[in-house]
């Protein structure tokens, strides 16, 4: 019901569910709209049965806020699970159609022998098409920072946050590494570029990491100028500032002078 629904863009109400039954309606039944199923367990063939079932929405499609509510861990299992089970190798391709997965191994070596049978997980790019679609209307910046896992794996999770003209930000790339260095930064920003930020011109903020200095400055990445501009991120940069003044009116000074929109502003 939650995947029939995230794709017709519409929602239901549910009448009456348990063990026996399962009656929902449109959300907009009575508002012009007279699409409902009635499900019911028959007890002596052990199957599901449908009852009832006004299969045509004449409502509107409503909006992409019912993912929200109806797109949880529940959901995605259910239209995974069957997946899996039915091929464990199944690929996150097929799984999720027009997602760009990347995945690098490293090779296993048991004395000087390498162990073709298995590898070691090395590091994995990943965008969602939804991702790659919204960034192409979504104002040409982007913003990058890395942050430790702390759950069972350790690591490094890269990130990529895009901002639309309200100003909403939304997640557009990620990877798993093994931690911040020049060649994850060049791993992770390559494919970002290469699949989601085709854009001429590009405005990259980010902290000061050595390895994003590296990838943005080398002379074959793509990122020097014209086609990307290199910012340093405000909150970062007063991190570091208050490490060597630990005055409060001179953090503020700092990040308003970052504000100013004119040199007098600036100065003052
Ligand atoms: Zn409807």
């Amino acid at each position: 019901m939650k995947i029939y629904s995230i794709h017709g863009g519409v929602e239901y109400k549910v009448l009456e569910s348990d063990y026996h039954k399962y009656y929902v309606k449109c959300k907009e039944f009575g508002n012009g709209c007279t699409w409902l199923i009635r499900v019911s367990l028959c007890q002596r063939r052990g199957i599901w049965e449908v009852k009832r079932y006004n299969s045509l929405h004449t409502c509107l499609a409503t909006s992409i806020s019912i993912y929200r509510k109806i797109l949880d861990y529940h959901a995605i299992l259910a239209f995974t699970l069957p997946m899996i089970r039915a091929d464990a190798a199944v690929s996150i391709k097929i799984m999720m159609p027009g997602s760009v997965p990347v995945f690098r191994t490293c090779p296993v070596q048991v004395g000087r022998q390498v162990n073709d049978s298995s590898a070691y997980f090395h590091r994995h790019f990943w965008t969602f098409p939804p991702c790659i679609e919204t960034f192409r209307n979504y104002k040409p910046l982007v913003s990058v920072d890395g942050t430790h896992l702390y759950g069972k794996y350790d690591g490094t999770l890269l990130v990529a946050i895009a901002q639309g003209r309200n100003s909403n930000i939304i997640p557009i790339a990620f990877a798993l590494v093994e931690g911040e260095n020049a060649e994850s930064w060049s791993f992770f920003l390559s494919h970002l570029q290469q699949h989601i930020t085709p854009q001429p011109v590009l405005l990259v903020i980010s902290d000061r990491h050595n390895g994003i200095k590296a990838t943005l400055e080398a002379s074959d990445g793509g990122w020097l100028l014209p086609n990307a501009y290199r910012t340093f991120c405000i909150r970062h940069v007063v991190a570091n500032f208050a490490l060597s003044f630990k005055d409060n009116d001179a953090r503020m000074f700092l990040v308003n002078a970052t504000y100013a929109k004119t040199e007098i502003e600036f100065h003052y």
